[in-house]
């Protein structure tokens, strides 16, 4: 296993208390996958993956335990993890304009990358900076290697973002919403070259997004969120054609049809439950239609739904099921 989250919570100190970002999170990514983590912003994605990242505020409580390469990188010091990043892991985010640096050639950002992490000397840098350049489909490399982020695409951007990241052939991508800045056409064309990248690097890959078009396109397997926890988990054919958790229903609903790109999510009535208000029982509850008694009180297990497949829902319990049964007779 190249990523294994057991039981990460994350707490942030907000208006001088601790409150719970993250609550029980547990997922895995194999080298040579992508995993997709969906849900609407707010739900803790961009915060799982920074956690990953140990890119997290001053006093930042986080708990359980995160493996990288079967290494418990969990209380790895910020040292220790400064060299982490970049040699065994990068993440790229949705807008490349505010991680590059407008002062300098995007050819010296790519080159002050490998500086940090690799022992090439002057000459072989400039070699690589022109081979990443190549690798991430940009022509004419030397030319563009002079220029200045300003001078390029937004789509161009973007693949400078990721030749910075794969300039020390990380073993770990995560993206966050790394097209969604991007028009349709240019969008195709960065996840072609990331599930390129991923088969020749055999990297494995985190896709934070809400477009489920993304996910479609990219994902292996899909990881949900809602409110800070995971609520179901399975391979994206599966999870596109028997989704089981009513809020994974929801969001699937949300697309007009299959495939179709630009799919936003978020069209589900209601509002995600803030972090210092969080409900007792299921954190879905008030918007469920197939809300039932058990739900308001108790959170709901994570059960077995299928072939590695598994949802937080009552309704896939024994105690669930029968609660159903006696709450509609009552009508
Ligand atoms: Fe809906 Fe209950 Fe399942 Fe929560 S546990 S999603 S409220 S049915
Ligand atoms: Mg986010």
């Amino acid at each position: 296993m190249l990523l294994e989250l057991n039981d990460v919570s994350l707490s942030l100190k907000r208006d001088g208390k601790y409150v719970k970002i993250l609550d029980g999170i547990s997922l895995q990514v194999k080298k040579g996958e992508t995993v997709g983590i969906v849900g609407e912003s707010g739900c803790g994605k961009s915060m799982t993956a920074l956690s990953v990242m140990r890119l997290l505020p001053e006093k930042a409580k986080l708990e359980g335990v995160i493996q990288l390469d079967h290494e418990d990188i969990t209380s790895y010091s910020k040292r220790k993890m400064e060299k982490i990043r970049g040699n065994k892991m990068a993440m790229i985010f949705q807008d490349p304009l505010t991680s590059l640096n407008p002062l300098h050639t995007v050819g010296r950002q790519i080159e002050e990358t490998l500086i940090l992490h690799t022992d090439l000397n002057k000459e072989q840098r400039k070699r690589r900076v022109i081979e990443l350049l190549n690798e991430v489909g940009l022509p004419r490399a030397d030319e563009i290697a002079s220029e200045y982020p300003h001078q390029l695409s937004g789509g161009m951007r973007q693949r400078i973002m990721i030749a910075v990241a794969m300039a020390c052939n990380p073993s770990l991508l995560i993206c966050d919403e790394p097209t969604t800045a991007l028009d349709v056409t240019v969008q195709a064309q960065i996840l072609d070259l990331m599930n390129h990248l991923k088969d020749v690097n055999e990297m494995g890959i985190i896709m934070i997004t809400h477009d489920l078009g993304v996910v479609a396109e990219v994902c292996d397997r899909v990881v949900v969120m809602y409110a800070g926890k995971i609520v179901e988990q399975a391979n994206v054919k599966e999870l596109f054609i028997n989704p089981k958790h009513p809020y994974t229903k929801g969001l699937l609903e949300s697309i007009p049809k299959l495939g179709v790109k630009k799919a936003k999510l978020g069209s589900i009535p209601g509002m995600v439950p803030s972090p210092d208000k969080m409900p007792k029982g299921c954190r879905f509850y008030e918007r469920c239609s197939s809300a039932m008694e058990v739900c308001k009180g108790t959170t709901p297990p994570m059960s077995s739904v299928g072939e590695e497949h598994t949802a937080a829902c009552w309704l896939y319990e024994e105690k669930g099921g029968e609660m159903n049964g006696s709450s509609g007779s009552e009508g």
